[in-house]
This record gives C-alpha cells, sequence and structure tokens, in this order.
C-alpha cells in the first residue's frame, strides 16, 4: 500500500473514531457508535499492517502476534462475567501502559534509525515522556485491578508525608531526564532511562494505593485517560499519526469524563490532578463499628408487591448488586406489571452506582428498559417528596444520607439519591454489609425504610409473582 493509501485511510479512521465517540454519547446510538468504532479500527490495523512502514519479512510475526491477541481477546470477552467488566478494563489499560514502555525502550536502543541534533532531543523527550506516561499507567492500572477485583482492600494507603515524597519523585525523574538527554552513549542513557522507570512504577502504585474506596471512580477513568495518552506517546515515538490522534481522542475523552465522575462525586478535579484526592481530608474509610445506630424493620416479598400495587409514583434505583444478581429483565418485568397497572414508574441513577461509568445504563439498555423512565440523579432528586415507594436494588453507597448528614463521613459531601424523602423506601440487599466505600449507612435505620433481605433476582422473582397473583 502506498504511503498516500495509507494516510487516506488514516483519515477515514479518525473521522470513524470521532462519529463513535459521537454517538457512545448517547443510549440510543450507542450501537452505531460501537460499529463505528469497529470499522474504523479494521481500517487502521489493515493500513498499519499492509502500509509502507512494514516491510513482508514482519507480516508473519504481526500475524501471529494479531493470532495470539485475538485469541486472548475472544477467551476473555467469552468468559469475563459483566460485573467484572471494571477489573477487566482495568487491566486493558495496563496493558497500553505496558506497551508505551516497551515501544519506548526499543526505540531507544533501535540502532537504524539515526538521529541528530533537535530531532535527536525531540527523540528522546519522546521516549523519556512515553514511557514515563506508561510505566505510571501500568502500574496504576495493575492496582486498580487489584482494588476494583477485591485482591487488595479498598482501604487508601495514606503514606506520612505522600505530597512531599511524589513532588521529590518529580523532581528526581526531571533531573534524571536531563542527565538521559546529555548521554553521550545509548549505553550511558540506559541508566537514567531505567531508573526514572522504577520510579514511575512505584509513583503509579503510591497513587492508586492512596485512593479510598468511594473514589475508585474517579482513579477508572483517570487511567482512562492515562492510557490515551500512553497511546499517543507511543504514536509520537512510532511517528503513527493515526496512533496520535487516536490516543489524544482517548486521552481527552477520559479526561472530560473524569471531570464528570469528580463533579458527580463533588471532589476537586485539579486536586485529582495533583494526585491529591482519596478521602478529602486523609480520614480513610472506616468501617461501622460498635452498635447499630438504631432498629431496622424487615418486609416479606409479597409485603413489598402490596406496597408497590398501592402505589402511584414508584422510583427504582439500581446499584452494584444489581449487577451481581443479573436482576435487570426481572426489574424490566416488575416495571412492565406495575405500568400496565398505573403506577408511575421511573428509574433514578447516580452517575458512580455500579463499578464503571454508565454500568446500570447498560444493564437497564439489555433488559429494554425504555430511557425516557431512565432518569439521572440531577434530574429525579426532588421528585422524591412526592414519590410513594422507592425500591433500591443492591445499591448502598448512592443512597447512603450520612454523605449529605455527616460531615466526618468519608463520603461526605458526595451527593447521593436522597431515596429516604419518599413516603416509603424498600432496601434490597443480603445483609446489614456496607458498600464499596465500607461506611455504615443509617438509611437502614430511618422510620419509613423497609429491609427486604436476599438476592436481590431471588427477590424480585418472588415480587413478580405476588405483583402477578
Ligand atoms: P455498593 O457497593 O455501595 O453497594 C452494593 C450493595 O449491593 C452491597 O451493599 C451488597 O450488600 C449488595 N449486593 C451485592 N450482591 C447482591 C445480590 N446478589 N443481591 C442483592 N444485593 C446485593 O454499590 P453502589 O452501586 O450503591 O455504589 C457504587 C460504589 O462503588 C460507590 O462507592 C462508588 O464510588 C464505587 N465505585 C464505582 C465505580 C464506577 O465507576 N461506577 C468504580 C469503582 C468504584 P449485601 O452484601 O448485603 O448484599
Amino acid at each position: 500500500m502506498s504511503e498516500s493509501l495509507a494516510t487516506i485511510a488514516y483519515v477515514g479512521a479518525t473521522i470513524l473514531f470521532i462519529l463513535s465517540l459521537g454517538g457512545l454519547s448517547n443510549p440510543e446510538t450507542s450501537r452505531r457508535g460501537n460499529l463505528y468504532g469497529m470499522v474504523g479500527m479494521t481500517i487502521a490495523v489493515l493500513a498499519t499492517v499492509f502500509g509502507p512502514r512494514v516491510t513482508m519479512a514482519g507480516i508473519p510475526w504481526i500475524i501471529g502476534a494479531m493470532v495470539v491477541g485475538g485469541a486472548i481477546g475472544v477467551f476473555a470477552a467469552r468468559t469475563v462475567k459483566m460485573t467484572q467488566m471494571p477489573e477487566l478494563v482495568a487491566l486493558m489499560h495496563s496493558l497500553v501502559g505496558l506497551a508505551a514502555c516497551l515501544v519506548g525502550f526499543a526505540s531507544y536502543i533501535d540502532t537504524s534509525i539515526v538521529f541528530s541534533g533537535a530531532e535527536k532531543a525531540i527523540h528522546e523527550v519522546e521516549i523519556y515522556v512515553g514511557i514515563l506516561i506508561g510505566a505510571v499507567t501500568f502500574s496504576g492500572s495493575l492496582i486498580a485491578f487489584g482494588k476494583l477485583s477485591g485482591r487488595i482492600g479498598g482501604k487508601p494507603l495514606l503514606l506520612p508525608a505522600r505530597h512531599w515524597l511524589n513532588l521529590a519523585a518529580l523532581v528526581v525523574v526531571i533531573a534524571f531526564g536531563w542527565q538521559f538527554l546529555q548521554a553521550e552513549t545509548m549505553q550511558a542513557g540506559l541508566l537514567p532511562l531505567f531508573v526514572m522507570t522504577a520510579i514511575a512504577l512505584l509513583f503509579g502504585i503510591h497513587m492508586v494505593m492512596a485512593i479510598g474506596g468511594a473514589d475508585m471512580p474517579v482513579v477508572v477513568s483517570m487511567l482512562n485517560s492515562y492510557s490515551g495518552w500512553a497511546a499517543a506517546a507511543t504514536g509520537f515515538m512510532l511517528s503513527n499519526d493515526l496512533l496520535i490522534v487516536t490516543g489524544a481522542l482517548v486521552g481527552s475523552s477520559g479526561a472530560i469524563l473524569s471531570y464528570i465522575m469528580c463533579r458527580a462525586m463533588n471532589r476537586n478535579f485539579i486536586s485529582v490532578i495533583a494526585g491529591g484526592f482519596g478521602s478529602g481530608g486523609g480520614t480513610p474509610a472506616k468501617k461501622a463499628e460498635g452498635e447499630p445506630a438504631g432498629e431496622v424493620v424487615p418486609v416479606s416479598a409479597a409485603e413489598t408487591a402490596e406496597l408497590l400495587k398501592d402505589a402511584k409514583s414508584v422510583v427504582i434505583v439500581p446499584g452494584y448488586g444489581m449487577a451481581v444478581a443479573q436482576a435487570q429483565h426481572t426489574v424490566f418485568e416488575i416495571t412492565k406489571t406495575l405500568r400496565e397497572r398505573g403506577v408511575n414508574v421511573r428509574f433514578g441513577i447516580h452517575p458512580v452506582a455500579g463499578r464503571m461509568p454508565g454500568h446500570m445504563n447498560v444493564l437497564l439498555a439489555e433488559a429494554k428498559v425504555p430511557y425516557d423512565i431512565v432518569m439521572e440523579m440531577d434530574e429525579i432528586n426532588d421528585d422524591f417528596p412526592d414519590t410513594d415507594v422507592t425500591m433500591v436494588i443492591g445499591a448502598n453507597d448512592i443512597v447512603n444520607p450520612s454523605a449529605a448528614e455527616d460531615p466526618t463521613s468519608p463520603i461526605a459531601g458526595m451527593p447521593v439519591l436522597e431515596v429516604w424523602k419518599a413516603k416509603t423506601s424498600i432496601v434490597m440487599k443480603r445483609s446489614m454489609a456496607s458498600g464499596y466505600a465500607g461506611v455504615d449507612n443509617p438509611l437502614f435505620y430511618k422510620e419509613n425504610n423497609r429491609m427486604l433481605f436476599g438476592d436481590a433476582k431471588k427477590m424480585l422473582d418472588e415480587v413478580l409473582t405476588a405483583l402477578k397473583a
């Protein structure tokens, strides 16, 4: 394939990626958005593999790598459960970071292309910065994977003087960067490069270890953004325009998503970028201690069905537990039955519900819940006082009143769905256990709250049977 044909293919792929992002911003057009992305990526891969920069001798290697990578991808896509998606995404981000590091080292020790003067300096800055971003993304994403999969506890690790440690690391990285640029020989440049990589890896670990459980959504979207910048850096090192553009698209859309998540959690974007985030004043998320704050009132599935039948308006608030129980289809059946009886049923979606951005929207769309009854938190929060029943399905942190009422709570200041303002709230979960942030929930003890204990799918099946009886 000639250079100009490859360039045209790259421009086409870029346009498709932009259309894809546009499509993904709305549930109704997201399928089309995905399709654009898939076609764009196919064109991009073909134009690269058969492009002017790959020799015939390289093709078998590339095909071999694609077969291995593709097989792992197909296996992962088939076996990973929907609830494991966030961890899988974190793991994939780590691979982008690792690729940036490896490409960086490879382009540094590659002696086939000789740069000189300003070009050499620019190339070396690209390598240094590329490996830096790649290493932070790699180790940070691995820790995020550990935290999301529960292999590493949600408690933030708050080292004394952690900000000073980070600042010192930054100074050392800059100093070694200078030394790297001054190095006369490739061998002399390798030492500063290795030292910087080690510091960047430690920084990535430290950054994510310091994040409290409830702040993980911000980290996930930030690492998403970092992985984009790491890809862009790889594009610079390989002089591949498409990779630069794609990386920048992922990097900037991830940054916008981080901003949205910060706003949703009432966190300061700047302090997040500076790595000074976590649990506000630095108090680790603590498990509830001592005596429970009152009595809880359990209800049965049949009583829940009665409450729902008698209601004029119902708001359903799904959370991570609905994803675990895979209860979305039964939720839709209940919604249909209630709507047929004239009940006004709507859904209230918290921006950080579940374990990844848009988690609940994906599940509800899968169950074919109409989009027009799925409301964002801001759209529905004022309606709770006029709501008869709120049904909280496997959600906990996102409906925790202590965020608004207790300034010492690790989730203080985070806007939540104010379900307790409805006439009756029903919380469906298996036990009194806390949610991801590890904080006790005073909602359970409120006078107008009822607890429906059990697996969400099982309990909702019982509610549906009772509703239809
Ligand atoms: P939570 O983790 O706060 O609560 C989920 C609740 O679901 C648990 O308390 C659990 O209680 C219950 N549950 C689990 N399995 C079942 C089941 N099979 N049937 C019924 N209930 C079940 O989830 P939320 O959605 O309320 O809040 C999300 C949390 O995750 C926030 O803290 C957020 O910051 C964090 N987070 C969000 C990310 C995102 O991008 N959205 C990313 C990373 C973290 P029990 O064990 O008693 O059943």
